[in-house]
């Protein structure tokens, strides 16, 4: 006996799964516009929805007091990173102090599938998710974010963190 079910004549207009759609269609048109002070949308470009501070979007690499980078091109957010669209070229240090520096810091973020796992890898708390969430852009190249996008973008400016204080860090034990 054959496990395939033939269909009736009416489902095989796929009738009764269209009229019930509509149905739920026009159920939900309705509640919305007779309520729509309850409806959860927003006028977007014009109103835009304020994510927590805590939202992990596009990444920040930290300074220090003098603006120069925290980042000492370790290469661990880049070996952590599961997308692998993290690139670093190191450098030595003019500064005896300062092993390495990144004279190129590239992250694709086209590539970038936004885990998080680069902020967390890094032990200098150097590179951060902040809480900026549009990307927009009209050519690949505008995607590819370079040390003065993540570092020194103006949009940093509006009150997104971007100095890490070593002296805070360690009152607070982290
Ligand atoms: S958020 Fe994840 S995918 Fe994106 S750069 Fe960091 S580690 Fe890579
Ligand atoms: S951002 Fe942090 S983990 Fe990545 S290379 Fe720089 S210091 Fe290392």
């Amino acid at each position: 006996m054959s496990i395939v079910q033939r269909n009736s004549e009416v489902n095989k207009w796929y009738l009764p799964g269209i009229i019930g759609g509509l149905f739920i269609t026009g159920k939900h048109l309705l509640t919305n516009l007779l309520n729509r002070k309850k409806m959860p949308t927003l006028n977007y470009p014009e109103e835009k929805h304020e994510y927590s501070p805590r939202f992990k979007g596009n990444h920040v690499l930290t300074v220090k007091k003098d603006g120069s980078l925290r980042c000492t091109a370790c290469m661990l957010c880049a070996t952590n990173c599961p997308a692998q669209c993290i690139t670093i070229v190191a450098a030595e240090h003019d500064d005896p102090n300062v092993e390495k520096y990144p004279i190129n810091y590239e992250i694709d973020m086209l590539r970038c599938i936004f885990c998080g796992f680069c902020e967390e890898a890094c032990p200098v708390d150097a590179i951060r998710m902040g809480p900026e969430w549009q990307t927009p852009g009209l050519s690949g190249s505008t995607f590819s974010y370079d040390i003065q996008r993540l570092a020194y973008r103006p949009q940093l400016k509006g009150g997104i963190q971007t100095y890490v204080d070593d002296e805070e860090r360690h009152k607070a034990g982290i």
